[in-house]
């Protein structure tokens, strides 16, 4: 099953809620009302009791109503309080008198429920009787004759018209809640489609924007809300996979480029060799020249599967307590020849232990790469300098040359991928600008920095710096 849009969820919520609440609010209001109603005319009733005790008199020892029934004001009072009006004797329970609506109601109380009322007298003054026509609210009184013979006195109100209005309410509630459901609705659907418009103007145009497109970015309205927030956060996004995907089109550009000036030139070469009949010791000499062509090729290849893997996060480096000073002395070692074929010297500063944690094994490469540059770009009697030691927390290893420098246009690139400063003399020196790129990344590996100062013809220092390993916890690293 399809699960619902969101626009069906908000205006179902809309529903439930405008739905709840008013049926809530009429609940509350109908109990409020019929609070108030029952109390009003409790209140009335009391108030009627109260007066008529005034008018009250015993005629022959029984309670005889007395009024001036020319004064319209008494009389009609009189007429409405004893409507439903009854007396009886509390002694015998016997009815003495009741009016004639009380007579046509054809109620008349149990000499049990008469002695049970009159017990209450005092603590509960209001009942209230059910008969078919109607329902009465009744107060009860309790007075006694001069002679000390007490009697029960009872008037009444009806309640149909507290009835009548709590029902009107309840069929108005009836009426007025889904009422309000369908309005819920009709809002919730408005609201949902309103607040979802520029979603949806974002997602078509997020829809739009293919690998080709990363350029494109979406609308953002410029009100701040969550919606431009979102737009901001996929345009940052956006332009995140721009660079990427341009890195990496960059990236497989050079791959082609780099590799197809030497296959063309190997390719070249066999042919030549091929278009004639050659002595032995010539085909020897073309399959050398090729053999070295072929291990710069697969160098390089070999740099860049490394570059895709680390990149692509694929390499794992090891996290183990290395003795800088010791690596580069062992690699200034091996390095020494080299140099001195070239006539440079190559000497070593290394301070006594310098640990940090990392992989001995890129460590290493980091060193090699950047004496294999120094001594690549100096020239004959020059000097390169491999020196390590600590300072505030980090390890420093620093190569010194006195070799060519780098101009300052070329410097804030060295780093970058198949950069290399100068083609004409790059092209003689061999290199496929890679070797850099992998020194920042091993580097950031092991959570230090380098950095390049240079001047040309004046020699250049690569500089590195790691964090020295903690005493106490290594993995902490
Ligand atoms: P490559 O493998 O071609 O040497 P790198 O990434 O190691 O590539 O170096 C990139 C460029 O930085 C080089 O082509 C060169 O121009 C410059 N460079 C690196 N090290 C030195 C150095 N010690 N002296 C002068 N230039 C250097």
């Amino acid at each position: 099953m399809k699960p619902p849009k969101i626009s069906t969820k908000l205006t179902l919520f809309y529903t439930i809620v405008f739905t709840l609440f008013l049926a809530g609010v009429s609940a509350l209001y109908y109990n409020l009302l019929e609070f108030q109603l029952d109390k009003a005319l409790r209140d009335d009733l009391e108030e009627r009791a109260a007066a008529l005790r005034g008018y009250l008199n015993f005629d022959e020892g029984e309670p005889q109503l007395e009024y001036d029934a020319s004064d319209p004001e008494e009389a009609n009072f009189i007429t409405i309080a004893t409507r439903y009006y009854q007396v009886y004797d509390a002694t015998t329970a016997a009815m003495i008198r009741r009016s004639p609506a009380m007579e046509a109601l054809g109620f008349q109380y149990t000499s049990e429920e008469v002695k049970e009322l009159v017990g209450l007298v005092g603590h509960s003054d209001i009942s209230s009787i059910q008969t078919e026509q109607v329902s009465l609210l009744i107060h009860s009184d309790l007075v006694r004759a001069p002679d000390g013979r007490p009697y029960l006195i009872q008037i009444g109100a009806s309640l149909r018209p507290r009835d009548t209005a709590l029902n009107q309410l309840f069929h108005i509630s009836l009426w007025l809640v889904p009422a309000g459901g369908l309005l819920g609705i009709l809002l919730g659907w408005w609201m949902a489609k309103r607040v979802l418009r520029p979603v949806k103007a974002l997602g078509e145009v997020a829809q739009e924007i293919g690998i080709s497109q990363l350029h494109r970015r979406l609308p953002v309205r410029g009100s701040g809300d969550e919606l431009d927030q979102l737009a901001q956060t996929f345009n940052e996004v956006l332009a995140r996979l721009e660079t990427a995907v341009g890195q990496m089109q960059e990236f497989t550009a050079n791959i082609s480029h780099e590799l197809r000036t030497p296959l063309t030139a190997l390719r070249g070469e066999a042919a030549v060799a091929l278009a004639n009949a050659r002595s032995e010791s010539d085909y020897r000499r073309v399959l050398e020249s090729q053999l070295e062509e072929f291990e710069k090729l697969s160098r390089m290849v070999n740099q860049m599967l490394t570059l895709a893997r680390a990149e692509a996060g694929q390499i794992q480096i090891a996290h183990e307590t290395v003795d800088l000073s010791a690596l580069a002395r062992s690699l200034a070692e091996q390095m020494e020849a080299v140099a001195w074929s070239k006539g440079i010297t190559l000497t070593a500063e290394l301070d006594g232990k310098v640990m940090v944690v990392g992989d001995s094994g890129w460590l290493e490469h980091v060193i090699l790469n950047l004496l294999d540059n120094a001594i690549k770009f100096t020239q004959e009697s020059g000097r390169v300098r491999v020196s390590v030691s600590s300072r505030e927390g980090d390890a420093i290893i620093e190569i010194h040359d006195s070799g060519i420098g780098i101009s300052p246009d070329v410097l804030p690139h060295v780093f970058e991928r198949f950069y290399r400063g100068d083609p004409s003399r790059s092209k003689e020196l061999e290199g496929a600008g890679l070797g850099l790129s992998l020194v920042e990344w091993i580097v950031k590996q092991h959570h230090g920095k380098v950095n390049v100062e240079s001047q040309t013809g004046h020699g250049s220092i690569f500089r590195v710096a790691l964090p020295l390993a903690h005493p106490v916890s290594p993995e902490s690293f």
